[in-house]
């Protein structure tokens, strides 16, 4: 197994906040469900649990420890 690592190296390179091919591939660690920007762009929020992962200098953190939970918060259509 070598993909127990974050995939947050895979968008070093990319200067959009997220790009929507990147978006597609994500998903929560948790429940693996899709994860959706959030209206402001600064979280990925899982459409299953509503974890919100938050996005560092364009990156994902897809880390449930760092995620929080927010039913309410609006996520771009
Ligand atoms: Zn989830």
């Amino acid at each position: 197994m070598t993909n127990g690592r974050a995939p947050a190296m895979l968008v070093k390179e990319i200067s959009m906040p997220i790009s929507p091919p990147l978006l597609a591939i994500l998903a929560c660690p948790l429940c693996k469900a899709d994860v959706k920007l959030t209206a402001d762009e600064k979280g990925l929020k899982c459409v299953s649990c509503h974890r919100v992962y938050p996005i560092k200098d364009d990156i994902p953190v897809m880390i449930i420890d760092e995620a929080s939970v927010e039913p309410g918060r609006a996520v771009k259509t």
